[in-house]
């Protein structure tokens, strides 16, 4: 049994200041529930990460992003060094809006989840396919060959050094959500492919779902064999939404 990953993505949300009291209320209705069977992340804009880190006790803290590069001249990057040295633990690598805006690509992302591994954070690899690409009966070749990419060269010590989050691009920040047994079949075809690469550790691994997941649909997502957890957009801003979805994850 895989302990689940509920991770939130604060995306551009917040500013630091309003984390500290935010993270106050969510400690104190944290106490009203069992949260002791899931573990719960922030990934959060890196301004905040500083000013966020004593709550590191009840939760861990990730980056959204993080450059390929060890350090150097690259203005406006944030370093894998740099997201640790604050007391990240997690980053995200290759969300569809970094895959969209940013025009990153499969082998800067592997790049990326290499240099992140490097420095012991945990890389957290979004795939997921765009809704043409879901039409067209696509989608599992699409994610398949995203995975393959990815992880290219890609080795680790434990399973729980690496997390995969299937997001259909459809479903982020629309409202729509993947049906659970879609995204199960999805989240089984991509246990597959790391059972292909990393053998018996892949049964470790975690995969979450990402994609409109809030407390009336978590449990069903959640309940799913190959979904450990889910990457929450815009129900992690909101304390009682992101409580919902930790007693969901039981
Ligand atoms: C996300 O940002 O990864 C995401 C899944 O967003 P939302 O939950 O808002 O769809």
């Amino acid at each position: 049994m895989i302990r689940p990953l509920i991770a939130g993505n604060w995306k551009m949300n917040k500013v630091p200041s309003e984390a500290a009291t935010w993270l106050g209320e969510l400690k104190e209705k944290l106490k009203q529930i069992d949260s002791s069977h899931v573990d719960i992340l922030l990934c959060v804009p890196a301004t905040h990460l500083t000013s966020m880190v004593a709550a590191q006790g009840f939760l861990a803290l990730g980056g959204q992003d993080l450059s390929q590069h060890e350090s150097g001249a690259y203005t406006g990057e944030v370093s894998a060094a740099m997201l640790k040295d604050v007391g990240a633990s997690y980053a995200i690598v290759g969300h569809s809006e970094r895959r969209e805006y940013h025009k990153e690509n499969d082998g800067l992302l592997n790049a990326k989840v290499q240099k992140a591994l490097e420095h012991n954070l945990i890389p957290i690899l979004c795939v997921g396919e765009s809704e043409t690409q879901r039409d067209a009966g696509k989608a599992k070749e699409v994610v398949i060959a995203q995975l393959h990419a990815g992880l290219s060269g890609v080795s680790f010590e434990s399973s729980s050094d690496l997390v995969i989050a299937y997001e259909p691009i459809w479903a982020i920040g629309t409202g729509k959500t993947a049906t659970a047994d879609d995204a199960q079949e999805m989240c089984a075809a991509i246990r597959g492919v790391l059972k292909e690469l990393y053998l018996a550790q892949a049964e470790g691994i975690r995969i979450l779902y990402g994609g409109s997941m809030k407390p009336s649909n978590a449990a069903e997502l959640l309940s799913k064999a190959d979904i450990n957890g889910g990457l929450i957009g815009g129900a992690s801003l909101k304390t009682d939404d992101l409580l919902a979805l930790v007693e969901a994850a039981k």
